[in-house]
């Protein structure tokens, strides 16, 4: 018995062509595969927007979370509309549309009853996974209208996970038990579940979200507990990358990566797979592969155990955006790391991850990681907080913030081949470097420097990638 779990993200479902791309894709691997389970996200934006809605009903802007939503349902309608679905299939789909919004609608006005400044995250995750609940009815009309046995599954009836609002971890021996009940007997009729991405529910029934990109999690806990033979990750590009090509044009796909690798490429920055969702599959050795999905014949990315004829090189160098601390004293770093995170928590309800810190006999230095999840904005907002804070502070006064970038090559092999390190170094010359690091993996080197050099040093380490190919 075969089972093939794949995913769909935000802009695999957001358009009538990439819709008959999911189609005939689904079609295709339905012959191949014994039990196929399909996970999608939202449509592109509607998470967004979604939060967006959220915020404002906590603050009382009933007009602002109304026009969000009434955008939102012309967005889905008009979908359907374009879609060739039957005439059955499209009313039912545009009451249940109706009616998933009308309740929401609900939802923030008992929110907005009691304004508050600050957002409940508890509140803003029972209200977000609209999106992902509108796209799984909308795939799995489709698949009906085309002959495939198909039905819109909640995952609030499948993943469990504990009470981190906004950023819940899934737990696998709950989640087991439901996916064996709720889930297995609909693959047994040969039936393919779509299951909404990024939501779970905690062991009391509260609903959850799992991170911004949390239907990456989704699949690969749905591939765990359903024992499936491979994972497979459908985006707009064509796997994973030797460097994110918005930054470096030159990129190119990675054919294979270990679970290591892939596992510090997201957790640096690559912004294609959510950094949790490697583990799992990890522990279990279920393949994952990243497939651009308007290209399905091509092979993608496969992520899968090390290789033992691995090449002498670095596969990927990501760039990260951090924060730097320097303090002329030395003394104990706890304080200041409480402090940053949150600061950080305060600004963007991510945690600060600290990257490195150093230490002389007059000096300190700290470095913090700020997640990409946290948005662009993050470092800009988090120092003007923490500047403010350290002032309010005599005791912490004397640390001084700047941005920095945290440029992170990766190979397993890193431990091995010292030579690798030299050649970093060697190529990005006389580049001033506020840090350096070997991650604990021995997959990652990093280097800290100052933002205006960033580009040059990823481009040069990404040369050396490409040079010794
Ligand atoms: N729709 C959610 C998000 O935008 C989850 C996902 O896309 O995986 O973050
Ligand atoms: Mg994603």
């Amino acid at each position: 018995m075969t089972t093939l779990v794949m995913k769909f993200g935000g802009s695999s479902v957001g358009t009538t062509t990439a819709l008959s791309q999911v189609l005939s894709i689904v079609l295709y691997e339905s012959e191949q595969w014994d039990r196929l389970i399909l996970v999608v996200s939202a449509l592109d934006g509607v998470t967004d927007a979604l939060i967006e809605a959220a915020h404002l009903a906590q603050l009382g802007n009933q007009r602002g979370y109304r026009r969000i939503i009434a955008n939102l349902r012309t967005r889905h309608l008009a979908l359907i509309e374009e879609l060739p679905l039957g005439t059955t299939e499209r009313t039912a789909l545009q009451a249940d549309i109706d009616r998933l919004l009308f309740d929401l609608l609900d939802i923030y006005q008992t929110m907005a009853q009691t304004p508050a400044d600050t957002v409940v995250p508890d509140k803003v995750d029972a209200t977000i996974g609209v999106g992902e609940r509108l796209a799984a009815r909308i795939i799995a009309a489709l698949l009906r209208q085309n002959d495939l046995r198909s039905v819109a599954s909640d995952a609030t009836n499948l993943i469990v996970t504990n009470d981190t609002f906004g950023n819940a971890m899934p737990d696998i021996r709950l989640t087991r038990d439901l996916v064996l009940n709720n889930l297995l007997p609909m693959l047994d009729r040969k039936i393919i579940p779509v299951v909404t991405g990024f939501i779970g529910v905690t062991a009391k029934g509260k609903p959850t979200t799992m991170g911004r990109g949390g239907s990456d999690l989704t699949a690969s806990v749905l591939g765990v507990c359903a024992q499936a033979d491979e994972v497979w990750i459908w985006t707009a590009v064509d796997g994973m990358m030797t460097a994110d090509p918005r930054e470096v044009p030159g990129a190119k796909v990675i054919p294979t990566l270990s679970y290591q690798e892939v596992a510090e490429l997201a957790y640096f920055g690559a912004r294609i797979l959510h950094a949790r969702m490697v583990t799992p599959l990890a522990q279990e050795r279920i393949p994952l592969r990243v497939k651009n999905v308007y290209k399905p014949q091509q092979a993608g990315t496969l992520i899968h155990q090390a290789n033992p004829n691995r090449s002498r090189n670095f596969k990927a160098v990501t760039s990260i955006s951090g924060m730097g601390l320097v303090a002329s004293r030395s003394g104990s770093l706890s304080p200041i790391s409480l402090l940053v995170d949150q600061t950080l928590f305060a600004t963007t309800h991510t945690h600060a991850e600290v990257m490195i810190s150093s230490q002389s006999s007059t000096s300190s230095f700290v470095c913090f990681l700020i997640p990409t999840s946290a948005g662009p904005d993050a470092v800009h907002s988090a120092k003007q907080l923490l500047e403010e804070k350290l002032a309010e502070n005599p005791e912490s006064e004397s640390w001084l913030v700047n941005p920095v970038s945290i440029i992170t090559a990766i190979s397993e092999r890193l431990d091995e081949w010292p030579e690798l390190t030299a050649n970093v170094l060697q190529a990005i010359d006389k580049t001033r470097i506020l840090g350096i690091t070997h991650g604990p993996s021995h997959c990652t080197l990093s280097l800290i420097v100052e933002p205006q050099d960033a580009e040059d040093v990823l481009l040069l380490i990404h040369q050396l990638i490409i040079n010794t190919e």
